[in-house]
C-alpha cells in the first residue's frame, strides 16, 4: 500500500493553528501529555489483556521509553501499549471526537498567559507536540494485529497528514517529534529528566531513559548501555500516607487533572469494611470549561487492584460532585466490571456513599476552619463550584442537611459568604423564619422595594441571584427548624416582628382604601391579578408580588426566556400599594387616574427587574402625565 494524504477535520486544523501560533507559556507540558497518552495506552492494553492474555505477546512488561537524537534533532516517546490500527490512527489523530473545540478557543482567547496546559484540559494533548515540533511521525501497531499491519502517520501540523502501512515487529507506539530550530533545549538528558520528574513522576509505569556517562576525552556526556528509570513508577495512592509529601500529592493532582493550579484540598484514605478500597480525591481551585455540562466526564478514575479500568466512572460520584478529581482503587470489584455493572453494584454504591461523605467532610474542613487561609479557600471553592453543589440539595436527600450548612449567599448583611447558620445566629428576637429574595442580579435584589420593611426593622434578607436558587429552594424548605420564606411571595406576615399598632393601622388603611383598591383592580384588569394594601413598603409607592404557592416573577422570567412561559392570568402579579405614600394618597382625586395607575404598576414591575410588555405605551403615559 502506498502513502495516502488526508486532510485534518476542520476543528483539528483550528486547534493546530492555535497550538502552533499562540501557546507560549509552559510549553514543556507537551512531554507530560505524550507520556500520559503512552501510559493510557499501556493501561488499555493491560485491561484488554485480562480477557485476552495473548495480546501481551512476548512482552508482558509495560514501559515507556524517552530518547533523543541530537544530530537528527528528534525526540521519541515510545510505549508498548495497545497501539493503533491504521483506521484508529486516522480517527484518533485526525479528528476530535469530543465536543468542546469552541470552548477551547474561547478559553485560549481569554487566557493572558496562553498556557499550554489548556490543551491537556481539553483532551487534545497529542497536538501539543506541535508546540515544539514542526513535524511529527507516529509509528504504531495495534496489539493483536500481525506485524505487517503497522501504520505510519506523519504531519507537519498544518492542513494534512499522511498515512502509510508499515511492518512493525513490536506492538505499541513511537511518537517521533522533529523539533523546531529554536527548541534544541529539549535535546538534553538533564532537561528531559527534570521535566519528567516534574510532571510525570507518578505515572505508574517506568519511564526509562538511556543511561549516560561523562566522557572526559570528549568533555561531554555519551550514551551508555542500558536504560534507567526516571520516575518513581509506583502508583501514588498505593503508598502509605506518611511517606507522601505535600508536593507529591500536588504533582499527582496536576498530572491527572492537567490543571496548573494546586488543588484546594485533598483526602487520601484506605477504607476497610463492607467494601474495601482506596480513595485519593481532590477539590480543584478553578472550574473547568465544561463544568456546566452535566454529561461531561467525571474526574474520578476507577482502578481495580491497581489495574486501570476506566476514566470517567460517573457511578462513583454523584453528579453534583462532578468537579472532584482523583482515583478510586477497589479491592472487591471484578476486573471485568462494565459500566452497566457499576450502576447496579452494591459495592459501588458503598464507595459512592463513602466518597461523597469524604468530599463533604473536606469541604466542611475548609468552611468551618478557624484559619483565614482555609476560609479564603472555601470562598474560592464556593465562587467556582457553589452553584453545582446546590444541585445536591435536590439530588442527595441523605446529605441535604450537611449540604445546607455548606451553602453561602449574599444578604443584606454582607455581599458574600453568608451561611444559613450565620443568618440564624443573627435572627431578631421573635423571628422564626429565614427571609430571602430572588433576583437577576445582586444590584436588582438590593434595590428591590420588597426589602424596605425588612431594612427598616433590621431583619436580614438573603439575596439569591443564581439560576439554580429557585430550584434548590423548591427542595429545601427549612433550615434547623426554621422555614425559608420569600419576601416577594404572599402577603408579608412578619408575625411577632410587627407590633399591634402597625397591624391595626394596616387594617384600617385597607378598610379606608377599599374603593380605591376596587377602582385600581378594574383599571388594571388583565395586567394585575389583584390589588391590595401592604405594610412591606416604606419609601416606594407600590410593588408586585406573587401568590404564596406561585412561581416567583424571577423564575417566570427565566422560563419565559427559555420559551416556557405560562399563558393567561396565572403569571399575572399582585400589585401591592403603600397607603402612606404621597402618590397613593393623591391617586384617588386625580383626573389622570388611568395613567397614574398604570404608571404605578409599570414602576413596580421595573423596580423588581421585570420588563414591560408594552414599553411604548408606558412612555406615552409618562409623557401625558408630564405635560399635565
Ligand atoms: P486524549 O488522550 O485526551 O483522548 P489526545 O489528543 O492526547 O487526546 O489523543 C487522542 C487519541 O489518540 C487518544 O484518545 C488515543 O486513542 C490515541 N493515542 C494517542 N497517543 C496514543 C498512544 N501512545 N498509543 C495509542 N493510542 C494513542
Amino acid at each position: 500500500m502506498t502513502k495516502q494524504t488526508h486532510a485534518f477535520q476542520a476543528e483539528v486544523q483550528q486547534i493546530l493553528h492555535l497550538v502552533t501560533h499562540s501557546l507560549y507559556s509552559n510549553k514543556e507540558i507537551f512531554l507530560r501529555e505524550l507520556i500520559s497518552n503512552a501510559s493510557d495506552a499501556c493501561d488499555k492494553l493491560r485491561y484488554e489483556a485480562l480477557a485476552k492474555p495473548e495480546l501481551l505477546e512476548d512482552a508482558p512488561d509495560l514501559a515507556i521509553h524517552v530518547a533523543y537524537d541530537a544530530e537528527a534533532r528528534t525526540l521519541t516517546i515510545s510505549d508498548n501499549g495497545i497501539g493503533m490500527s491504521e483506521a484508529e490512527a486516522a480517527a484518533n489523530l485526525g479528528t476530535i471526537a469530543k465536543s468542546g473545540t469552541r470552548e477551547f478557543m474561547a478559553a485560549l482567547e481569554s487566557d493572558q498567559k496562553k498556557d499550554a496546559n489548556l490543551i491537556g484540559q481539553f483532551g487534545v494533548g497529542f497536538y501539543s507536540g506541535f508546540i515544539v515540533a514542526d513535524r511529527i511521525t507516529v509509528e504504531s501497531r495495534r496489539a493483536g494485529l500481525p506485524a505487517n499491519h503497522g501504520v505510519r502517520w506523519a504531519s507537519d501540523g498544518t492542513g494534512e497528514y499522511e498515512l502509510e502501512a508499515i511492518t512493525r515487529a513490536g506492538r505499541g507506539t513511537d511518537v517521533i517529534l522533529h523539533l523546531r530550530e529554536d527548541e534544541a533545549e529539549f535535546l538534553s538528558s538533564w532537561k528531559l529528566r527534570s521535566i519528567i520528574g516534574k510532571y510525570s513522576d507518578h505515572i505508574a509505569l517506568p519511564v526509562l531513559m538511556q543511561a549516560e556517562t561523562w566522557d572526559t576525552e570528549k568533555s561531554a556526556y555519551v550514551k551508555g548501555e542500558g536504560w534507567d528509570p526516571v520516575n518513581k513508577a509506583a502508583a501514588l495512592w498505593t503508598r502509605p500516607k506518611s511517606e507522601i509529601t505535600e508536593a507529591e500529592y500536588v504533582a499527582f493532582y496536576e498530572q491527572i487533572s492537567h490543571d496548573s493550579q494546586p488543588p484546594l484540598a485533598y483526602t487520601h484514605n484506605r477504607v476497610e469494611g463492607r467494601s474495601e478500597y482506596t480513595q485519593l480525591l481532590y477539590i480543584p481551585a478553578k472550574a473547568p470549561f465544561d463544568l456546566w455540562n452535566r454529561d461531561s466526564r467525571g474526574g474520578v478514575k476507577l482502578y481495580v487492584k491497581r489495574v486501570f479500568i476506566m476514566d470517567d466512572a460517573e457511578a462513583l460520584m454523584p453528579v453534583y460532585l462532578r468537579f472532584v478529581k482523583g482515583v478510586i482503587d477497589s479491592a472487591d470489584l471484578p476486573l471485568n466490571v462494565s459500566r452497566e455493572l457499576l450502576q447496579e453494584s452494591r459495592d459501588v454504591r458503598a464507595i459512592r456513599e463513602g466518597s461523597t461523605k469524604r468530599v463533604l467532610a473536606m469541604l466542611e474542613g475548609l468552611a468551618d476552619s478557624d484559619s483565614d487561609d482555609d476560609k479564603a479557600k472555601y470562598q474560592t471553592f464556593w465562587n467556582g463550584f457553589g452553584a453545582v453543589l446546590k444541585e445536591g440539595l435536590g439530588e442527595d436527600f441523605q446529605n441535604q442537611e450537611r449540604l445546607a450548612k455548606l451553602l453561602r449567599f449574599a444578604s443584606t448583611h454582607a455581599d458574600e459568604g453568608v451561611s444559613l447558620a450565620g443568618y440564624v445566629s443573627r435572627m431578631k428576637e421573635g423571628q422564626d423564619t429565614l427571609y430571602y429574595i430572588t433576583a437577576d442580579s445582586l444590584a436588582a435584589a438590593k434595590s428591590s422595594p420588597q426589602l424596605e420593611v425588612f431594612r427598616k426593622k433590621g431583619i436580614e434578607v438573603l439575596l439569591l441571584t443564581d439560576r439554580v436558587d429557585e430550584w434548590m429552594l423548591s427542595h429545601l424548605h427549612e433550615f434547623e427548624g426554621h422555614a425559608l420564606q420569600s419576601v416577594a411571595k404572599g402577603a408579608v406576615d412578619l408575625g411577632t416582628l410587627q407590633d399591634e399598632a402597625e397591624k391595626q393601622q394596616a387594617e384600617a388603611a385597607s378598610e379606608a382604601l377599599k374603593p380605591l383598591l376596587e377602582r385600581l383592580k378594574t383599571t388594571l384588569a388583565g395586567r394585575a391579578k389583584d390589588v391590595r394594601v401592604t405594610t412591606r413598603l416604606v419609601d416606594s409607592p407600590a410593588c408586585v408580588v406573587v401568590d404564596d404557592g406561585a412561581m416567583s416573577a424571577h423564575l417566570a422570567r427565566l422560563l419565559k426566556q427559555a420559551g416556557q412561559g405560562q399563558p393567561g392570568d396565572a403569571s399575572l402579579p399582585i400589585l401591592e400599594i403603600n397607603p402612606e405614600h404621597a402618590l397613593v394618597k393623591r391617586l384617588e382625586s386625580d383626573a389622570r387616574f388611568d395613567d397614574l395607575a398604570n404608571i404605578l404598576l409599570d414602576g413596580a414591575l421595573l423596580a423588581e427587574g421585570g420588563q414591560l410588555e408594552d414599553p411604548a405605551a408606558h412612555v406615552a403615559r409618562v409623557n401625558r402625565v408630564l405635560l399635565g
